[in-house]
């Protein structure tokens, strides 16, 4: 008999595992909470599209899933950045075509998954709501008997999301490090419907950001011609969802910061009163594993906030680590965790911090003069030594790089730029010195 894998939540992370599992011949029982979004509507979860890109693409082809994900993806190429009087400007990811982002749908992505890791012979138990651990067990919860039962649960995948009941179980054993932290901003998904000939209304492959300092709206692309918007703003404060009190006051305030996307945004009022505002978490804890019988992985282990675009793709990559680990190491489990915990928690620290700061980026930085003369620099510097030169940037979404890895190489490009640029500024003072002086 085989032997028996239990995964906690059938979302982005679990039903990747779970495929991976599979076809290495592992018995592989999953248990997740909602309802089969295949059969019947359920809650949607958070947002309704997603930027995919190097990462969750390189574990999709682990599974043998990236062109069949691809296929029903859109390209993004760059950022389109609206400013206030309407203008837009397209600033590529990169100088070569081929690395863009690719919208994705999270309901149609997780229903393929779905789907893969039934075929594989992965059997998942829906409205089974996971509450605990015990030795060797699992306890579940029927949210439709509301019946509780212990099942059989040799090894434990927790991949139950932010709010991971499996982490909760680890959280109250000894030496356990958790951090939880919210932004004191919160997002709005919104709504920009396809033209009466099914197509976008605007520019199909890019990523619309009108980027206002304090705040921001972005757009994603869907295949039915549709965007999905996200408004992040704060929660309290002059320009927050708290002084959004009326529909009154919810036009005024679109009209005036983004005045090009009200003109495509027909539902705009009823659809800011019927969707919830969201809040923004991200959690860092340790140990990812307990001994040979638990362990983490995707948002269960390092929720970040959405700004670098790569938390799927983070959870994505950590599937590829484990199986990896798996591939050389089981089936001492002890040591197949360890190896996968040890090479993933140092990067999804440095990636939690790259999401943070690129909120900054995203709201504000995208539009100012050193920006985008930084972003000129790095593009040309990228030409001219294509092996040694890549925007931090590219480092995180185009290639494969561990994050704290990228984050030390862009460390060190800045360095070599500001030494370069201080040597320039010097001979261009020597050489003014030496003409000037002529004139004494
Ligand atoms: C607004 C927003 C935009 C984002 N955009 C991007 C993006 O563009 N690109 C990107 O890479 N990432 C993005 N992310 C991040 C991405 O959504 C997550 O990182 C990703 O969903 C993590 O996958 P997961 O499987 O770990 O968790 P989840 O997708 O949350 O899946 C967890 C699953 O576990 C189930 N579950 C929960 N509790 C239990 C329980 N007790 N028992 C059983 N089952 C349970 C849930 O129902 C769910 O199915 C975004 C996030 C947000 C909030």
């Amino acid at each position: 008999m085989s032997e028996r894998i239990v995964v906690a939540g059938a979302g982005l992370a679990g039903s990747l595992m779970a495929v991976l599992l599979a076809r290495r011949g592992y018995d592989v029982q999953v248990y997740e909470r909602r309802g089969d979004m295949r059969r019947e509507p359920v809650g949607r979860g958070r947002s309704i599209n997603l930027a995919l890109s190097t990462r969750g693409l390189h574990a999709l082809g682990v599974a043998g899933l990236r062109e069949q994900v691809l296929a029903s993806g859109i390209p993004m190429h760059g950022r389109m950045i609206h400013s206030l009087d309407g203008g837009t400007e397209l600033q590529r990811y990169s100088t070569d075509p081929g690395e863009h982002l690719n919208s994705v749908s999270r309901h149609d992505l997780n229903v393929l998954l779905l789907n893969e890791a039934e075929k594989a012979g992965v059997r998942i138990h829906f409205h089974e709501k996971c509450l605990g651990v015990e030795p060797g067990r699992l306890e579940v919860l029927n949210e439709e008997t509301r019946a509780v039962r212990s099942v059989d649960a040799p090894r434990i995948l927790g991949a139950d999301g932010a709010y991971s009941a499996v982490r909760a179980w680890m959280q109250r054993r000894d030496r356990f490090d958790y951090h939880q932290n919210y932004l004191d901003w919160g997002y709005k998904e919104l709504h920009i419907p396809p033209r009466g000939n099914g197509r976008h209304r605007i520019f199909t492959n890019a990523l619309h950001i009108w980027p206002r300092h304090d705040f921001m709206l972005i757009a994603l692309p869907n295949l039915d011609g549709s965007f999905t918007c996200t408004l992040f703003l704060p929660f309290e404060g002059p320009q927050s969802f708290a002084a959004l009190k009326t529909d009154d006051d919810v036009l005024r305030f679109f009209t005036r910061q983004f005045p090009d996307a009200v003109a495509h945004m027909p539902t705009l009022v009823e659809d800011y009163r019927h969707n919830p505002v969201s809040s923004l978490v991200y959690i860092r804890c340790a140990p990812w594993h307990v001994e040979d019988r638990v362990a983490l992985l995707g948002d269960a282990c390092h929720a970040v906030v959405p700004f670098y675009g790569q938390g799927m793709n983070a959870a994505f990559e950590d599937c590829a680590a484990l199986d990896e680990c798996i591939d050389a190491l089981a089936p001492d489990w002890q040591k197949v965790f360890e190896t996968y915990a040890g090479m993933r928690k140092p990067n999804t620290d440095a990636l939690a911090d790259l999401s943070l700061r690129n909120f900054v980026e995203m709201r504000g930085r995208v539009v100012s003069p050193l920006y985008l003369a930084k972003k000129k620099a790095d593009d040309v510097l990228h030409r001219l030594f294509p092996d040694h030169w890549s925007s931090l940037y590219t480092m995180v979404t185009f290639r494969r790089i561990p994050y704290a890895e990228a984050v030390e190489r862009a460390r060190r490009q800045d360095l070599a730029l500001g030494l370069a640029a201080g040597a320039g500024g010097l001979l261009l003072a020597g050489l003014a010195l030496r003409f000037t002086s002529r004139f004494r």
